[in-house]
């Protein structure tokens, strides 16, 4: 028997759950790599806590500013507004059809985050953390433009990849300046006639902010995943560079006048300065839209209350442990610095890369097409690149949905329903009573439920969603060997226990699958009882949840749950998506 590891439950000192996810960008409906790197586990664990009576609040938004924006709303024919408002729109859509339970889902263009991100800098301006520096910028002559640094193509200096971008190489992870690449090109045209012109830009004294944000990632480190302290202490370790946080862009939040002499009149704020602070100004758009005033304020502004989570892919960790920090540090204010950051690694399509411009893989829309979403919300969650990267392949989805969902989970609310339809009169047999067989179950349960909730509490998703399944197993095994179908003939007092504690553990499996698959998990449910709005976790123990259902309470056999993948299906599925090898 495996032995609970007992950890200090993390929200017994603080009453409310503030979690963010990183904000998709404007272009575009996100694949499933992107989904389960961010917003899915953001939307379980935000599921768990509300099921656990804890106040939360699910924030995201679209990120909408800087050039790709610009340039795909030039492409689509559209001004950029109407364009970042109709892809909003979309990726609202699909992800409502997701299931992410967002409390609010806003956009970093809106007036809120224009008057936080303005604010922000006035503050480090006052404080002295920003200072105007003469740029050297790239200006391509064959666009006739400057290229913002992503446009910027070259071999990165660190890893030798060659088609790093002037702001990040996506292979290292590492913060780049256009100037840094080896044999720059433009990304717009190819071309190499490009050439350095000055320009004059706000710098974030970053440099400053070493000590006290190692003092901070060294009290987070036994806590956060070493995935993302790693990469914080490489960058820490490496120096912390100044950053410019504006640019030569005309869509995007304009620099105030009141900053620096007006120097910078016309410029914009660079886009990763003004997303992260769209996590708050989502939540200002959130209590504008509820009517609740200034209720955003007491989730960001010395809320000592509130545990702050934020759910990221690696590309975005040095973000969330440097730059957004430095902000919040250097505004001098009690605005909430993050208390548990969960980053993911990346998840590969069949032993490649998710390729949104190769079209390659499996986006948002498309696999709702094909399947409903709890298949793919179980499936991605099972298989959460937690420890390394992992892989995505038609085969190994098909095994586990048919083998989990199907066999295990959906066979087993479907036989015990069906069964006390046929031969209880379709409700729950009130004879006999419970005896070894299930004690020893309520006490296999007990333990397993506990390590369940431990592990959802401190979001170790795959290892969470293994005792998920085993508990299913646990249902199966239990029948199997009750057998009521034979005892029926012999002891219907046999029959009646076991039959009436198959279906206390579909009412079980319901409440504890709701945070993953929220629908399915709403329909076992709603086989033996009316569900609540919120399906509650279960706290007492299992001997008495097990006990819960009224004897002659009526039975709802639902429809079959989980249909089976085909080989056929695998093999068109792999044909559509495959895209360009
Ligand atoms: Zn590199």
């Amino acid at each position: 028997m495996q032995a609970v590891v007992w950890r200090m439950p993390r929200s017994t000192h603080k009453s409310r759950v503030l979690i963010t996810s990183a904000l998709p960008y404007i272009n575009g409906v996100k694949h499933l790599g992107n989904l389960v790197g961010s917003q899915l586990p953001a939307d379980v664990y935000a599921r768990f806590q509300r099921a656990r009576g804890r106040e939360t609040l699910l924030i995201c938004a679209t990120d909408e500013h800087g050039t790709p924006a610009e340039l795909a709303a030039l492409e689509a024919g559209q001004s950029v507004e109407v364009y970042c408002r109709e892809q909003h729109e979309i990726q609202r859509d699909v992800g409502e059809r997701f299931g992410l339970s967002w409390d609010y889902f806003g956009r970093s263009s809106s007036p809120q985050n224009r008057r936080l991100t303005q604010d922000f800098a006035r503050a480090l301006w006052k404080n002295g953390h920003l200072e105007v520096r003469t740029t050297r910028q790239v200006y391509s002559k064959a666009d006739g433009r400057f290229l913002p640094d992503r446009y910027v193509i070259g071999t990165c200096p660190h890893c030798g990849y060659d088609r790093a971008r002037g702001d990040q190489c996506e292979n290292c992870t590492r913060v780049l300046d256009p100037t840094d690449l080896i044999n720059p090109r433009s990304e717009l045209s190819g071309s190499t006639d490009i050439e350095v012109r000055n320009s004059e830009h706000l710098f974030l004294k970053q440099s400053g902010f070493t000590d006290r944000l190692r003092e901070w990632i060294d009290s987070k480190k036994a806590e956060w995943p070493t995935l993302v302290t790693s990469i914080a202490y490489k960058w820490l370790d490496e120096g912390l560079q100044d950053r410019g946080i504006t640019r030569d862009l005309t869509w995007g939040i304009p620099v105030p006048d009141d900053i620096a002499d007006g120097r910078l009149k016309g410029k914009v704020f660079y886009v990763w300065f003004d997303a992260p602070i769209e996590y708050i100004g989502a939540t200002w758009e959130w209590a504008d839209a509820q009517g609740k005033g200034d209720a955003w304020r007491s989730w960001w502004y010395g809320a000592d209350d509130v545990r702050y989570v934020e759910f990221m892919g690696k590309d975005n960790v040095p973000f969330h442990t440097v730059g957004f920090p430095v902000t919040i540090l250097g505004s001098g204010e009690p605005w909430k610095l993050v208390d548990e950051l969960k980053g993911f690694n990346y998840i590969n399509y069949e032993g490649g890369k998710f390729s949104t411009s190769g079209k390659r893989g499996v986006f948002m829309d498309s696999a709702l097409e094909i399947l409903p979403a709890d298949y793919w919300r179980y499936y991605l969650m099972a298989n959460a690149p937690e420890g390394s990267d992992s892989n995505f392949t038609w085969q190994h989805f098909a095994g586990v949905v048919n083998k989990d969902l199907a066999d295990v989970l959906g066979n087993f609310v479907n036989r015990i329903t069906r069964f006390a339809a046929s031969r209880f009169g379709g409700k729950v047999p009130g004879g006999g009573s419970y005896g070894a067989e299930e004690k020893s179950l309520t006490d296999e349960l007990d333990r397993r439920v506990a390590q369940y909730t431990d592990y959802m509490e401190h979001m170790e998703f795959r290892k969470a969603v293994g005792e998920l399944r085993a508990i299913w197993v646990l249902g199966n095994e239990y029948l199997t060997k009750a057998a009521p179908w034979t005892t029926i003939k012999t002891d219907t007092g046999r029959a009646a226990a076991s039959v009436r504690m198959g279906l206390n553990l579909v009412h079980l499996f319901g409440h504890l699958s709701c945070p993953l698959i929220p629908q399915d998990a709403r329909a076992i449910t709603t086989a033996v009882m009316e569900a609540t709005e919120l399906i509650p976790w279960p706290d007492e123990p299992m001997a008495e949840f097990l006990d819960g259902l009224e004897p002659d309470a009526a039975i709802r056999p639902p429809e079959m749950l989980f249909a089976k993948v085909t080989e056929e299906q695998i093999a068109a599925w792999e044909a559509r998506f495959g895209g360009a090898n």
